[in-house]
């Protein structure tokens, strides 16, 4: 079997909004408003041809979620701490996320790699954390432009996806996310074409189900990196890409609303 010919009909898209440091909790809760509203045509697929989840920035998760509640879109966070507890000025734990109803955490995403220079241990460990709780990772992986031109992509994304699996048991990757979003694609105008991505999502794939046998096929794996509505659907069509993590685009309620009915399209 070549990765992607298990059917994706078995793998509920999903369209993610990071919201980065954008949007105060004033702002979310007005964008909740327009989003629900542009969205309630759509309620009855979401959960089962369409999740949606939107990361905001920590002091806006309560009156996001209170926003979001009932309509069926769900919360994400952006990040959280490895530790239980503790002396972590100005940290986020897992019990605190929790306590939101926060659905996903993101772990891993690149801005947190390179500028908060999380390794891959402090990674795994985040993974850990979320292995008895109900919130389910979104874990972000993806090369640099310099690893890319050393033709390095694939090994890299391996490295990364590895240092988790290893860390963590079945019930974990059961659940997992993976986000694939090359460095270079984020924030940058410049995204990676549908067969690039693709390429890389297949790899992925193949290690998802070597390792974790039909889990694996269950696997969603989302793409991330200048993801807007004129590119979505060449994209999202592609058999391995089961949605998208979306910065930019995502925070504009009527663009976001435009990339979740397009995932609903090609669903
Ligand atoms: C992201 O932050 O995960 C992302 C993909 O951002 P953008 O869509 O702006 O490239």
């Amino acid at each position: 079997m070549t990765a992607g010919e298990h059917s994706s009909m078995d793998r509920v898209p999903m369209m993610v909004a990071n919201w980065k440091m954008n949007l105060t909790a004033s702002e979310s809760e007005a964008f909740a408003s327009q989003f629900v509203s542009l969205m309630q045509a759509h309620t009855e697929a979401l959960g089962t041809r369409l999740e949606i989840a939107i990361a905001p920035a920590y002091p806006a998760l309560d009156r996001l979620g209170r926003a979001l509640a009932g309509s069926g879109i769900m919360l994400a966070a952006q990040n959280l701490h490895a530790e239980e507890s503790g002396a972590f000025t100005g940290e986020v734990s897992l019990a605190m996320l929790e306590d939101l109803g926060c659905d996903f955490a993101l772990i891993g995403h690149s801005e947190r790699r390179q500028l908060f220079g999380e390794t891959d241990t402090v990674i795994a460990a985040k993974a850990q954390r979320l292995e008895a709780s109900s919130v389910c990772p979104i874990l972000c992986v993806g090369e640099t432009l310099e690893e890319r031109e050393q033709d390095a992509t694939l090994a890299v994304v391996d490295s990364q996806l590895a240092a988790v699996l290893d860390a963590t048991g079945d019930g974990l990757a059961s659940r997992m996310v993976v986000a694939y979003e090359p460095v270079w694609a984020i924030g940058t105008g410049r995204t990676a074409t549908p067969e690039m991505a693709q390429t890389v999502h297949a790899a992925i794939r193949r290690t998802l189900v070597s390792r974790l046998g039909a889990v694996g096929k269950r696997t969603r794996i989302l793409y991330g990196g200048s993801v807007k509505p004129s590119n979505a659907s060449a994209l999202l069509s592609q058999p391995d890409i089961d949605g998208a993590l979306v910065g930019g685009a995502s925070l504009d309620p009527d663009s976001f609303a435009k990339l979740a009915l397009a995932s609903l399209e090609t669903s």
